[in-house]
Parts: C-alpha cells; sequence; structure tokens
C-alpha cells in the first residue's frame, strides 16, 4: 500500500497563520471592515469622476503593472487598494459617465451592485441543488418569468449564461443537435443502413443576416460546422433581414440537398439596433419546420418596456431566445441568459457523473441545463433589481435612451458639419459621419475626443466606409451631454483635416 510520503515529496513546515485571510465566522468583523471601507473609498471615487476616461495609453499602464512582483506582497489590504488606485481606477472607462456613449456597456443598477457582493460572499454556485438551495429556484423563477414575458409556453426553460456569446453558442448547439436527430431519424427510416451524426454535420446550414453578431460565425466554429456553413440572408435598407430572401435561401439549401438547422434573427443588431421582423420570419420558418433562434441580446429591455413592446412581435414563435441583461436590463457583467420553447431540447447539453448529478438524481440540478459546472449566481442581482425597481422602470429607462437616440439623429440630421450614416434606429445607437471626412480623419478625430476626455464614441463601417457610432444605454444622459461630444468631434475632424 502507498503512503501520502511515497506520493509527495516531503514537505516544507507549515507556515504559520496570519490575519484572517478567508471570510468566516471568525472574519465576519475583518469582513465587515473590508467591504465597508471599499464601499467608502469607491464611493469617493464615483463623486469624483468627471470624464469618462482619462485616454491613457498602453505604454503608460502596460509597464507600470508589468512591474508589479505578484510574489511579494504588499503591508495590508489598504496598500493593495492604493495600488490599483493607480494602476486600474485612475485610468477605467467609466460607463456610467453621461459623455460614454461608445458601445453596449450600461450604468449599473444599485440593488444589483450590493446583490454582487451578497453572491461573492456566499459563493453560491448554480451547478447542484446541494450546491446552491433556494438559488437554484431563484434563477428559475426568473427564467420562467422571462420566458412568460417572451410569451413561451409552459414547456419553456432555461439556464442563465456568461454572456450572448454562450447563449448564442448552447442555442445553435440545440439547434444542431436537433436537426441531426431528425436526418439521422429520416436516414433510418428511408434507408435502412447506418449514418453517424458527424457525416451530417458538413450539410448543415445556419441562416442570419450581414448585421447578425459575430458570435453566430463563431458558433459554428465551434460546433464543427466551419464558418461557410453560415448562410447570408440579404438585409433591407434598415438593415433588418428580408424574409422572402430567407425563404429563397432555405429553398436553395434543400436543392441543394443541404440541411437547414437554424435560423437565427437578431432583435437588436449590434451596431444598427435593426429589429428583424419576427413575425414574417416565423411564418417562413413555420413552413420549413427550421430552429428558430432569437438574438435578443440588445433588444431584450423591449421586454419590459411600456411604449415598444410591438417591436418584438412574433418573437413568442422562437425555439430559443438570448437575452442579455447586462446590456439593456442595466445588470452588471456578466448576467445572460438562454430561454427556450421546449425544456425537452435541453438534453442536449445533460451529462450525468455519479458524484454530482447521478441520472436518479431526485432535486432540481441547474448544471443539466448548463455548459459551464461552476456557475455564478448572477441570477441574484435581476432578483434584487426587480424586487426594488420592478420592471416598469428598467423598460422606462431603456425607454428613454431609444428616445434619445432619435432626438440625437435628428440633431445630427439637421447640423451640417455632420450627415446620418443609417437611418434612425428602431433601438438606440445613432452612426454619423462628420462632413466630407475620410476614414483615417475618422480615426483621429475619435482618438483625440478620447484622450481629451471630453466623451467617447464607437466607430464601425457603414457600407464599408468609417461611420462613427453612439450607443446609448445611459438614461440620465441628455441631449445637453451629447451635443458638446459632437462639438468637440467636429472640432477634432477639422484640426486633422488641416494637419493633413
Ligand atoms: C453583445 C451581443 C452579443 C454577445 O453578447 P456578450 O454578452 O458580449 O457575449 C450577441 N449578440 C448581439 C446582438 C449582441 O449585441
Amino acid at each position: 500500500m502507498l503512503t501520502s510520503a511515497d506520493l509527495r515529496p516531503a514537505p516544507a513546515p507549515l507556515a504559520s497563520a496570519g490575519p484572517p485571510a478567508l471570510l468566516g465566522r471568525d472574519s465576519a468583523a475583518a469582513y465587515r471592515g473590508m467591504i465597508t471601507d471599499v464601499a467608502g473609498r469607491l464611493a469617493d471615487r464615483f463623486a469624483a469622476v468627471d470624464r469618462p476616461w482619462t485616454g491613457a495609453a498602453p505604454a503608460d499602464l502596460g509597464p507600470a503593472i508589468a512591474a508589479v512582483d505578484l510574489d511579494r506582497p504588499l503591508a495590508s489590504f489598504e496598500d493593495a487598494f492604493d495600488e490599483i488606485g493607480e494602476l486600474y481606477l485612475k485610468d477605467a472607462v467609466w460607463f456610467h459617465h453621461p459623455r460614454y456613449l461608445a458601445h453596449l456597456n450600461c450604468p449599473v443598477a444599485l440593488p444589483a451592485v450590493a446583490a454582487e457582493t451578497v453572491l461573492a460572499a456566499v459563493n453560491t454556485s448554480v451547478d447542484t441543488w446541494d450546491q446552491s438551495a433556494g438559488g437554484t429556484f431563484i434563477e428559475q423563477r426568473l427564467i420562467d418569468w422571462t420566458a412568460r414575458r417572451i410569451g413561451l409556453g409552459p414547456d419553456a426553460d432555461g439556464i442563465f449564461t456568461s454572456g450572448g456569446t454562450q447563449s448564442n453558442l448552447q442555442a445553435l448547439l440545440l439547434a444542431r443537435d436537433e436537426a441531426v436527430e431528425q436526418v439521422l431519424l429520416k436516414h433510418r427510416l428511408e434507408v435502412g443502413t447506418p449514418l453517424r451524426g458527424v457525416e451530417v454535420l458538413p450539410r448543415l446550414r445556419l441562416f442570419a443576416s450581414p448585421h447578425s453578431h459575430f458570435s453566430v460565425v463563431k458558433a459554428a466554429r465551434l460546433l464543427g460546422l466551419g464558418e461557410e456553413a453560415v448562410v447570408t440572408v440579404p438585409a433591407d435598407d434598415w438593415f433588418r433581414m428580408n424574409p422572402a430572401a430567407l425563404d429563397a435561401a432555405i429553398e436553395t439549401c434543400r436543392e441543394q440537398r443541404l440541411v437547414p438547422a437554424a435560423v437565427v434573427a437578431t432583435a437588436g443588431t449590434t451596431d444598427f439596433g435593426s429589429v428583424d421582423p419576427l413575425g414574417p420570419i416565423a411564418e417562413v420558418i413555420a413552413a420549413h419546420r427550421v430552429w428558430f433562434h432569437v438574438d435578443a441580446a440588445y433588444g431584450c429591455g423591449i421586454l419590459v418596456s411600456q411604449r415598444h413592446r410591438g417591436l418584438l412581435g412574433g418573437i413568442e414563435h422562437a425555439d430559443s431566445v438570448t437575452v442579455d441583461y447586462h446590456k439593456s436590463f442595466f445588470q452588471p457583467v456578466s448576467s445572460s441568459a438562454l430561454i427556450v420553447r421546449d425544456r425537452a431540447s435541453l438534453r442536449h447539453v445533460t451529462h450525468h457523473a455519479d458524484y454530482l448529478n447521478p441520472a436518479e438524481a431526485v432535486f432540481p440540478n441547474q448544471v443539466d441545463k448548463s455548459l459551464q459546472t461552476t456557475r455564478r449566481f448572477d441570477a441574484l442581482k435581476l432578483w434584487m433589481t426587480l424586487r426594488t425597481l420592478g420592471p416598469d422602470a428598467l423598460g422606462a429607462m431603456f425607454d428613454r435612451v431609444c428616445a434619445l437616440a432619435d432626438q440625437t439623429w435628428d440633431w445630427l440630421a439637421s447640423d451640417p458639419r455632420f450627415e446620418v450614416a443609417a437611418p434612425p434606429s428602431q433601438l438606440s445607437t445613432v452612426l454619423f459621419r462628420l462632413a466630407g471626412a475620410d476614414d483615417d480623419t475618422h480615426r483621429r478625430a475619435r482618438e483625440a475626443l478620447a484622450a481629451s476626455g471630453e466623451g467617447m464614441v464607437a466607430a464601425t463601417k457603414v457600407e464599408g466606409r468609417t461611420a462613427l457610432k453612439l450607443t446609448l444605454l445611459n438614461p440620465e444622459t441628455t441631449l445637453a451631454h451629447i451635443v458638446p461630444v459632437l462639438e468637440a468631434l467636429a472640432r477634432h475632424g477639422k484640426k486633422a483635416q488641416e494637419a493633413a
């Protein structure tokens, strides 16, 4: 029989214990002190933030962070906090600042931030019942609540994920495995010879508009279908999928003896905030019996909007829906979910392990429905937000940013220094150009703006040419915040043109 001495080299003596390192009964007072201290320091920091970013360069921050000796701890937590104050917080990008207008990042709901400290401290892992208890049911209630808002029936289910990328991946995994199962069944009935699932994969096709999120193509790659499995369905002048073109594309696919596995409609494209016509797409799909996935990572905020709910008409026909609460529900990263019409489809990600979730388990185990095993209890943040603020307040906040996008578009369209680069958004993005400026001028103007701290905007391409982009997700931002940013951009653009 081997002993531990045979398996491990001779150990050094145990180090003596220092001050409390772990959260537990004996460190409750230390915990209270540390969290109170951090909250105080952060509150001071938030009170002092006067611009979205300092514009720090990689050459400033990289070497300073590289110089830290991670093998030699500082004397105290306070010292370590002071250090990140310099290395991180001083030059952080502040999404809550009203002149942060760049990407799909939201200011976060206060109750959710407080909940984040709870879930980190308790450290619940929502994989099995015996690691989460009430957490399992809290997550499940939020899944059921979201499914009902979408309009799915009693068989709906789902799971919280790390983000829209993972939600889309899982949705397409379910679609892939459903399609393969159907092909194998048909083959057995009609041909009678055995066929293996992997032989079917090269024949599967996914359909998405050119404005769908890149995670769709990435998922196709990860799922063994290859990027070429994604068939691009043309969009209209408002960047929405054309349902007649979808119909034709699926028809062509069938004629080529390929297998249409899923249609991905986007409810809120990342660049344009356009919502594919879900109702007409659902009709096309019903005729072809293909998996219908709706990527509502951005547009999910409409689920709680009183004003715009009609925009999502048809979403109730989806087989699966991606929702990013960390975009339009004002939740801290990460908080996302995949919702499915039929809980049985989630069997494609189920694996029973004897030590964790044996097949004969009598308690609900969320891990049965997830790509992850150990998993954050992100649901608590949304729960606390709904129980404190309620869904109508969230919807009203999203309505406000959509209205602000309209106002901003009108302002840009009427000022000769600018030209709008896309029609008004159905959600909250605004695309525009500096009149008469080329790609390089736009790049320089945007960089100069960020470096000055006057504001932050994003950039993308529309029809091959650079356009600047605002993604409005801060309900406290007004046109009075945005106009000075636009004027600064015009100024920086002019300067760049003069220098060229
Ligand atoms: C942001 C986004 C995603 C990806 O979500 P992450 O949470 O960033 O992983 C997917 N689809 C759309 C339409 C998005 O806007």
